[in-house]
């Protein structure tokens, strides 16, 4: 079937098929002429002509997407009791905070740290900062700064 007017609809089979499919599921005329992409009017004109537009139509409206359900009422468990800080000398590396010593304890592998609280400007408590300088230089002197001494002098 041709057209004889520009503009002028082309119904298919399909597309009468379609069109009164979805005029008797409830669909409204707007919606129709949306979903096929032509005129609302165009769309009444058609169901006028087939006789569609008198007919009872299905009264289940077309239900607009559910958005999902929003959970609210779940409860937010409180944080695990902090753990119990090990006694000074004997913290686990896991044990430690950004301002405990990192003085290491023992000879061997697994080392303990200090733990107790870094001295101003120092990776270690006041004891060790202390420790971690040279004896034999003036107090406050890293030990990175103190002479090499030759092996048997
Ligand atoms: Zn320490």
């Amino acid at each position: 079937m041709r057209a004889q007017n520009p503009g002028e609809i082309l119904w298919s089979e399909a597309l009468v098929a379609r069109l009164s499919e979805l005029w008797m599921s409830g669909t409204t005329s707007g919606e129709i002429g949306r979903r096929l992409g032509i005129s609302r009017s165009a769309v009444m004109g058609k169901l006028k002509r087939l006789g569609l537009l008198g007919r009872e139509r299905s009264q289940v409206p077309i239900k607009p997407p559910q958005m999902p359900r929003l959970v609210t009422d779940f409860v937010i468990p409180p944080p695990p009791p902090p753990r119990p800080r090990p006694p000074i000398g004997s913290f686990d590396i896991m044990d430690l905070l950004y301002s405990d010593c990192r003085w290491p304890e023992g000879n061997y592998a697994p080392y303990k740290f200090c733990g107790d609280r870094q001295a101003p400007n120092s990776s270690y408590c006041e004891t060790h900062t202390r420790r971690s300088m040279s004896a034999s230089q003036p107090r406050g002197t890293p030990f990175y700064l103190t002479p090499l001494r030759s092996v048997g002098a």
